[in-house]
């Protein structure tokens, strides 16, 4: 079958829909299929940091987005005397990645948000109510069959690559036949979204992590008058039962007074710690969901997944352009499932301090976000600056680094041979300066490729 599109994107959620638009940049053609017909419904992320924010600031949607968020204060794990356990302050700065390091917002108006930007790219073709039945790779491409929602029709398209953004139980993973590690962490919780009807500053800004062992549970701000309480389930308690109105109310009984808010949206998940052994087979992928799962106690779950997206996109373009190698490729995967790895450990590290109650171990303790460096892929790991995400200082005209360098790789020295004059931008010469570097690489995703 004739090869009609560079990559597949199997599923149009924030991991997909962000993708698309990386290589929509590159010039690379882009089928994406996608299920259902409208963005996923139920509660999900409300949350996101400053690197996500320098993705969307790439594909040319910060400034939308910023409007629709409200930036974090932090996160404390408290105990039933409200005595703090841990304190997570975000600062309420503007950070090293030219954003705050921390924000607050609600999955399906970002997921429009991300829709309509890909209304706008002419080398993506999204088809909604297509469900990707089948996933068949051969030599020189790779063959998807869907089905027509609407019509029935079964069809289907061939690219060079598939990526499968299918979320957790991906058919794109399923065919790669990969397999997942399981980390160990699983329980079930339920997750209350609601719209205050009148101002409740007694609420705080700040996520609370309630260490109750009665039931352990979650309160966060959301934008406007939109608040999140997610509360632990226990063995005995149903789930069609935890999801009817009358469970609800009683557990936020404990906040709300009757007539304070309306319910808007609840669902009973299972978290669960889940990384597929390999993220690449061949010409298939997996990023987001698809290649790990991990409980939502970081607000890291979707962050990770636009990591990957980030990742991916200037690879998969570099290859189909032929401009280097495919083993290029097998990098996507050795950089970041070990990333990914660390912010799952540490979200369960996190559930488990809400379940333990250990005052011993955590009273009055700080978290700082963490900062990680990628797994090995490209080049000398020796090099301890490599794999690191660069920052983005504002140049001296205003503007943002990245939207100076625009998409692609840009090296900044000292001695007027790079691609930027670092002596032409204090801001730039002062981060060379403290890390005694007198040259950087900076790859499309902004990390470090080499330093000098
Ligand atoms: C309660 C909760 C709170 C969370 N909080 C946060 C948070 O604060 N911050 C954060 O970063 N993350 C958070 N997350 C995680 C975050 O929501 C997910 O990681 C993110 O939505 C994953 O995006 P994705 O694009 O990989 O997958 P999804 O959003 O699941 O999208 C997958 C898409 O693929 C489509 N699809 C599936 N199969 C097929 C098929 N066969 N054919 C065609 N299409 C298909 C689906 O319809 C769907 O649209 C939270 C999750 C939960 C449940």
């Amino acid at each position: 079958m004739k090869t009609e599109f560079d990559v597949i994107i199997v599923g149009l959620g924030p991991v997909g829909a962000t993708l698309a638009a990386l290589l929509d940049l590159c010039d690379v053609s882009v089928l994406v299929l996608e299920r259902e017909a409208d963005v996923y419904p139920l509660p999900r992320a409300v949350h996101f940091d400053d690197e996500v924010m320098r993705v969307f600031q790439t594909i040319g949607i910060a400034d939308q987005t910023e409007d629709v968020t409200v930036v974090n204060k932090g996160m404390r794990f408290i105990d039933t005397d409200g005595q703090i356990l841990l304190d997570w302050p975000r600062p309420q700065e503007i950070g090293p990645n030219g954003w705050y390091p921390s924000y607050r917002f609600n999955q399906p108006i970002l997921e429009r948000l991300l829709r309509s930007k890909l209304d706008t790219c002419s080398y993506v073709d999204v088809r909604l109510n297509s469900e990707v039945t089948d996933v068949v790779s051969g030599e020189s491409n790779v063959r998807c069959s869907y089905r027509d929602r609407i019509t029935g029709a079964q069809r289907t398209a061939c690219a060079a690559y598939v990526v499968g953004c299918d979320g957790a139980n991906s058919i794109v993973r399923e065919k790669m036949a990969v397999g997942w590690e399981d980390l160990g962490f699983e329980e079930r919780w339920l997750v209350v979204d609601v719209l205050l009807n009148v101002e409740k500053p007694e609420l705080g800004e700040f996520t609370i992590q309630h260490c109750d062992p009665a039931r352990p549970s979650t309160f966060a701000h959301g934008p406007g008058m939109r608040r999140r309480w997610e509360f632990t389930l226990f063995e005995e308690e149903d789930s069609e039962v935890a999801v009817g109105d009358e469970f609800a109310l009683q557990l936020l009984s404990k906040w709300l007074k009757p007539g304070e808010a309306e319910i808007e949206r609840r669902a009973v998940y299972t978290f669960g710690s889940k990384l597929a052994h390999d993220w690449r087979q061949g010409r298939m992928l997996v990023a987001g969901d698809a290649a790990h799962l991990m409980p939502p106690f970081m607000g890291q779950g979707m962050c990770t997944g636009i990591r990957d997206a980030s990742n991916l996109a200037w690879k998969l373009a570099a290859v189909i352009k032929g401009e280097t190698e495919e083993q290029l490729l097998n990098t996507y995967s050795s950089e970041r499932r070990p990333h990914a790895q660390t912010y799952i450990e540490t979200a369960i590290k996190l559930g488990q301090l809400m379940n333990s109650y250990s005052r011993d171990a955590a009273s009055g303790g700080k978290m700082e976000s963490l900062v990680v460096r990628l797994g090995p892929g490209l080049g000398d790991m020796n090099d301890p600056h490599r794999g690191r995400l660069f920052p983005q200082p504002r140049l001296d005209d205003g503007r943002l680094m990245d939207d100076v360098v625009g998409y692609q790789s840009v090296t900044v020295s000292l001695s007027g041979d790079g691609d930027l004059d670092a002596n032409d931008h204090p801001e730039l010469k002062l981060i060379l300066n403290e890390r005694s570097l007198t040259s950087v690489t900076i790859r499309p995703d902004r990390y470090t490729q080499a330093a000098s």
